[in-house]
This record gives C-alpha cells, structure tokens and sequence, in this order.
C-alpha cells in the first residue's frame, strides 16, 4: 500500500506522490463539499447583488439570484423597495 487512506484512486507510484496529489485537489477547493471555484464566483456574484438591493432598502426573499433579480425588478417598476414597502403576499392590485 503506497496511498495515503484518504486517496481515492489508489494508483500512486509512492506515499509521497499520493500525498502530493492529495495537497493538490486540497488546494484547488474540495468539490466533494460543493465548494469548486465555479460555484464559489456564482456565490459571491448572487451575495454582491443582494447587497447592492438591500444598500437600496430593498429586502429580496433570499440571497438566490433569481430572489435577488425579482425583488429589484418589482422595486423598479413600483418605485418602492420590495420587502420593505411590499413584497409577494402584498396585493398590488388596486
Ligand atoms: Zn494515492
């Protein structure tokens, strides 16, 4: 046995190349936690928008982006901040 317990591929030359290998998907993030780079930007990107609406007295649903780009459309088109104002329960009819 030349792997270190955690590897997955079992197929290093040496204890030493495994644990190199095993520095290396440690460093790049761990996708086996859902936190790759790709969806840590995405993140980021969602969490700055909903900052940017609530700095706007807006208050979307949740931090989703889809939440986020909901609650800033209905704002506009109301001229009043979504959450706080109003939000989805509210009628607007009338
Ligand atoms: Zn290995």
């Amino acid at each position: 046995m030349t792997c270190t317990s955690g590897c997955r591929t079992k197929n290093h030359e040496s204890y030493g190349d495994c644990l190199k290998a095993k520095a290396v998907r440690t460093y790049l993030a761990s996708p086996s936690k859902g936190l790759d780079g790709t969806r840590q930007k995405r993140w980021s990107a969602d969490l700055a928008a909903y900052r940017d609406a609530v700095r706007q007295g807006i208050q979307p649903d949740s931090t989703n982006r889809a939440s986020v780009e909901k609650a800033v459309r209905r704002s506009d088109e109301t001229g009043a901040a979504y959450g706080r104002d109003f939000n989805a329960a509210t009628s607007m009819e009338g």
